[in-house]
């Protein structure tokens, strides 16, 4: 029997493009000063297949800072160095259900139960990556980030210096940690990289590498080369599907049925494992910090290519 035919992503997404281009609802996030004088008008899709094909949509020039999207990469690697073990015992993987910067969330559980993808557990994330000085693990967490997206990337240092300059609260955070013995190295640097790490500059493309190199089973789809295992790449892929959208994550998996992780520089990414990443930018935030038309447009990719796990034709 013929196998059946590869849907039409092309025109599925150019259907959703053309059907959000106009969107003008949401907010640039300004909590970065930097943030907001970032084009609202911006608004790319990519989608990447496990076998490497790629299909984009819209603006692929421009690049956002990929803000939170980054924990994700530094999870992986972490999970490949150190094993799942050490991120549950060291870190935690419960979503927390407080914000995603939250400080409660640390005290109630004294450091410990919290979660890699958001700010307490990726900035310990950090802490945790090889690298003997905090120059050596920048360089692996950037070649860890290149290796996902099979280019070399480069930090936005307009929004590195905005941010590292007002950034009291995760400093905040990792000394928190640090005295509750959560936090493994000096907490200023270890924040300063996750920083940094927040400040990778990224297009709907690179994105979307990225994201099927998860749904690839660690193989980059472009490049060929291993990143992290199979396994990795499920346990990541899990962190994500319960704490993906900050306080929306549970809406998210509701609807759309595949991990997703967001920032607030714009991005989104969705992982169907086994088929492809898509990725989309459009830098206006709703009041929970995901970007609007990205989250509306992948709802819709989604929905047409009935690739939601939780879907299934019933056996008669
Ligand atoms: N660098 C940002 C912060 O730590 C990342 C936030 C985000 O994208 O969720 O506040």
């Amino acid at each position: 029997m013929a196998a059946p035919a590869a849907p039409d992503y092309q025109a599925i997404i150019d259907r959703a493009y053309a059907k959000y281009k106009d969107l003008k609802e949401g907010k640039n996030a300004d909590y970065i000063k930097e943030l907001a004088a970032v084009d609202p008008n911006i608004f790319g899709i990519g989608l990447v297949t496990a076998d490497g094909k790629i299909y984009t949509a819209g603006d692929l020039n421009s690049r956002v800072s990929i803000q939170s999207i980054s924990k994700v990469f530094t999870l992986a690697k972490v999970i490949e160095e150190q094993g799942e073990e050490a991120v549950r015992q060291k870190i935690g993987v419960d979503a927390t259900g407080l914000r995603f910067n939250s400080i409660i969330a640390i005290e109630l559980q004294k450091g410990k139960e919290i979660n890699p993808l958001v700010n307490p557990g990726a900035i310990a994330a950090v802490s945790m990556i090889a690298g003997a000085d905090s120059a050596a693990k920048w360089k692996n967490i950037l070649q860890t980030h290149d290796d996902f997206a099979g280019e070399i990337l480069y930090v936005n240092e307009p929004v590195y210096i905005s941010e590292a300059g007002d950034n009291l609260r995760n400093q905040a955070i990792a000394h928190l940690l640090f005295a509750y013995g959560r936090m493994y190295f000096d907490p200023v640097q270890a924040t300063d990289i996750y920083t940094r790490q927040c400040a990778i500059n990224v297009n709907a493309r690179n994105l979307a590498v990225m994201a099927a190199t998860l749904g690839n089973g660690g193989v980059n789809p472009i490049t060929k080369k291993k990143v992290v295992s199979p396994e990795t790449c499920a346990f990541t892929l899990s962190v994500m599907a319960t704490a993906g959208l900050y306080d929306d994550s549970g809406q998210w998996l509701y609807e759309v049925g595949l991990p997703g992780k967001s920032g607030v520089g714009g991005g989104i990414i969705a992982v169907c494992p086994g088929k492809f990443g898509i990725a989309v930018i459009s830098p206006p935030l709703n009041v929970v910090g995901n970007s609007v038309k990205a989250q509306k447009t992948i709802y819709d990719i989604v929905k047409e290519l009935k690739v939601n796990p939780y879907l299934v034709s019933p056996k008669m």
